[in-house]
């Protein structure tokens, strides 16, 4: 240890995963478009704060069991911390922290007063009953009840999480306050405090950036010929909203495979069918493809929201779209990001695209410390201004520097943070 230079000892510290490493780059790349100083940069490169604890679970069988549980919180500069707890084998302190930066700049970008965070278990949720995911749940919520709270941090659904076990934690965390908090969490029922429109918000600002980045390249919506990755809850969506449009939805796809139609699909129909039988499997009013072949498929707009690393160096030369807009968090891989650029075709990233779900986690937060309820109406037109807003932000910064929509998304989210950070300066 001796012989280490202080600052190669600094530099090796236990977030270091190869995930948090290319959040950190993605980063870096980004600064020298950003304006921001050195210091500030430094500061931003790191978390804030990161807890890991060790999670007591009584099984059914009466047998216990300890699960590691992480929280990483990337950045107070804004406001609170705001970011998703996930039920996962790969769960560690390096994924968290990744994802608490992307959430940052996600948070940043739509000008919520959040930074970011991200958290969660590592188990695997499918081996574990419901009971057992409750008991979990509460001993987990009280083992972060000094780090999360309505005015620090702020958790969320993400991966085998949902509106169940937001309302789990935001029992166990009344319960030890004394008194109903429903703004400790955002994603939960309707009935303890969650936001209408929450579910749709997604994929709802996923069309909403697609239909902004047509009237930019000049062809309107209801021309486009779609073709959706993933029929879950924001591709799902996204399909009915773009059908709704008079956008033609010409495939679609989940985990069974794609259907397709040149003519177009009876999207309200695919729904039905989903809802009867759990997948797409054996529709029929379609000619059947692979999940490989749709993304292949000639169409004027690609969705892209089932689940990262779809769109590779291997499939890129073959892609047909003009526009791709990413529901999902990262499906494009930076080789065939580059491809793309190099090709003329236009990626809306997806801490702009998909920041629909975490603005309408804003406007649930918003309603709950003001005892407020916004109706479904109030709420789509407040995530069309903030979706909007961002969106042209992000093109201008394209324009005025020649560089992609992701990184001028990224430089755009970035100087709002690092402009904040600059005029609050560094403690003491
Ligand atoms: P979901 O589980 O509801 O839906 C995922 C869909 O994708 C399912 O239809 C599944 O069958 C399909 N799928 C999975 N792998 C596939 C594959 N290889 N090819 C084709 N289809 C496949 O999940 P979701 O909530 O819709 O999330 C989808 C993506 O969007 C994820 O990357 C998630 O992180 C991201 N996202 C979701 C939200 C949200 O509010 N739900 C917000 C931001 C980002």
């Amino acid at each position: 240890m001796a012989s280490l230079e202080a600052s190669q000892v600094e530099q090796h510290l236990e977030w270091d995963t190869p995930l948090f490493l290319m959040a950190r780059a993605q980063f870096e790349q980004a600064l020298p478009h950003s304006d921001v100083s050195p210091m500030i940069a430094e500061r931003l490169s790191f978390p804030e704060r990161a807890l890991i604890v060790s999670v007591p679970l009584r099984r059914d069988d009466g047998s216990i069991r300890v699960f590691a549980g992480y929280r990483v919180q990337h950045s107070t500069v804004l406001g609170p911390t705001k970011g998703g707890i996930r039920y996962d084998p790969e769960v560690d302190l390096g994924e968290c922290a990744a994802l608490a930066m992307w959430m940052t700049w996600k948070c940043a970008l739509l000008r919520l007063p959040y930074g970011g965070a991200k958290g969660g278990i590592r188990c695997d949720p499918r081996s574990l009953s419901p009971r057992e995911v409750e008991r979990l749940t509460r001993r987990f919520t009280s083992e972060l009840v000094r780090e999360i709270g309505p005015q620090t941090d702020i958790p969320a659904p993400d991966m085998a999480t949902n509106e169940q076990t937001m309302a789990w934690m935001m029992d166990t965390y009344s319960m030890l306050i004394g008194h109903a908090v429903p703004e400790v969490v955002t994603g939960k029922p309707i009935s303890v405090g969650g936001s209408i429109f929450r579910r749709e918000a997604t994929g709802a600002g996923v069309v909403m950036t697609a239909e902004r980045a047509c009237r930019r390249l000049g062809t309107p919506l209801e021309e486009q010929r779609c073709v959706v990755q993933g029929f879950g809850n924001v591709g799902g969506v996204a399909a009915t909203e773009l059908h709704e449009k008079g956008a033609t939805v010409i495939a679609v796809s989940d985990l069974s495979g794609g259907v397709y139609s040149p003519k177009g699909l009876d999207v309200p129909d695919l729904h039905a069918y989903v809802a009867l039988h759990g997948s797409l499997a054996a529709y029929d009013r379609g000619e059947r493809i692979t999940n490989e072949e749709l993304l292949e498929l000639p169409c004027d707009l690609l969705i892209v929201a089932a689940r990262e690393d779809q769109l590779t160096a291997e499939n890129a030369l073959r892609v047909h779209a003009k526009l791709i807009v990413e529901g999902a968090n990262g499906p494009t891989t930076l080789e065939a990001d580059a491809i793309f650029a190099e090709r003329g075709i236009v990626v809306v990233p997806d801490i702009l695209a998909n920041a629909g779900g975490v603005t309408v986690s804003y406007f649930e937060w918003v309603q709950d410390l003001g005892r407020l309820f916004w109706d479904r109406e109030e709420i789509r037109s407040r995530l069309a201004d903030k979706m909007m807003d961002a969106f042209d932000r992000v093109w201008s910064v394209s324009e005025e520097k020649g560089i992609t929509l992701r990184q001028s998304a990224m430089v755009a989210a970035i100087r709002e943070v690092g402009g904040a950070l600059e005029t609050r300066g560094i403690y003491p």
